[in-house]
């Protein structure tokens, strides 16, 4: 009788963690010299199915995907979450190993940033309104982060998600605005069954905290029912959510953005192409959602 070694199944496959630019070159360079394309899934770990949502699509437009893994200090102000944000590598290892990402780049602080390090992406306008304007320099080092890890991987196609949809946004501008090669991939949110917006920070939450939360998804189906059914006043919109903001107890508005799609600037009368983006506080944790009108909440 002989015997064969297993097939390797995908939740088996062997995903390599690199550390370094060097091993990340190198790993990279070598699929390159295979002619395989290169996906890439940026993230700062604490993996859900949000995360893995993304890491389908990267499959689906790429041979071979790397997922990154790094809490970035630069995007965090000095009162943000920095510390406490949830760190989990061999959860998050095999996760993604059971979702077939192929190398995990997870680097140092110090690898990213060593002592010197001073140049920094500045984004324009589109950084100064809504998330930009309640985190002063928060875009500033996610695309100082971003840009620097597209010079690493450089991939053929980066995924992002609409979740967090002045990123994308920014990013997208980013792209165009220094002619980087590449494809954008923008995935569709993915929510609990209840709406919720899936999130690392979601753990924050507790039990009253989590029925707060559903505010946001709840003001957002408003905004698109009235949509739907002919409405066409951003003003009316934003007084619909905010009612239903009054309805949650525990959660407070940060702000209602009713903005087009491209620098997110506010719109008088909405269309299919309107974004309705938001963030809200419940105690401590700060929370983000958005739709696109002409979508809807998926
Ligand atoms: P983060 O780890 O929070 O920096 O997120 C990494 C990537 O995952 C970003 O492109 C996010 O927009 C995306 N992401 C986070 N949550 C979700 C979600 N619920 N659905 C889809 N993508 C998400």
């Amino acid at each position: 009788m002989s015997v064969v070694a297993p097939i390797p199944t995908k939740s088996t496959a062997l995903t390599e963690t690199l550390a370094t630019p060097r091993e990340l070159r190198a790993w990279v360079g070598e699929r390159r010299r295979q002619g395989k394309r290169i996906g890439f899934v940026p993230t700062m770990g604490a993996l859900h199915e949000g995360h893995l949502t993304l890491v389908d699509q990267a499959r689906q437009h790429a041979d071979a995907v790397v997922m990154s893994i790094f809490v970035n200090p630069l995007q965090f102000g000095p009162h943000e979450d920095l510390t406490r944000y949830p760190r989990n590598l061999d959860r998050d290892t095999a996760l993604a190993s059971g979702r077939g990402v192929d190398a995990l780049f997870v680097p140092a602080v110090e690898t990213m940033y060593p002592p010197g390090a001073e140049i920094r992406v500045i984004p324009g306008e589109t950084a100064s309104r809504w998330e930009g304007k309640m985190r002063p320099g928060h875009f500033t080092g996610v695309l100082t982060v971003v840009a620097k890890l597209f010079h690493l991987v450089e991939p053929d196609v980066a995924v992002f998600g609409q979740k967090d949809i002045q990123q994308a946004v920014l990013i997208r501008r980013m792209v165009k605005d220094l002619d980087w090669n590449l494809e954008l991939v923008i995935v569709p949110t993915v929510r609990e069954p209840d709406g919720l917006a899936l999130s690392s920070r979601n753990v924050y939450l507790d039990t009253a905290g989590r029925g707060s939360a559903l505010a946001l998804s709840a003001a957002l189906r408003r905004a698109h029912q009235l949509f739907s059914s002919g409405e066409r006043s951003a003003a009316t919109l934003q007084r619909e959510m905010e009612q239903v903001f009054r309805l949650h107890p525990g959660i407070s508005v940060e702000y209602i953005a009713i903005v087009d799609p491209d620098h997110m600037q506010p719109v008088t009368t909405v269309d299919g192409s309107t974004i309705v983006a938001l963030a809200a506080r419940v105690g401590t944790t700060r929370l983000i959602d958005n739709i696109a009108l002409g979508q809807g909440l998926r």
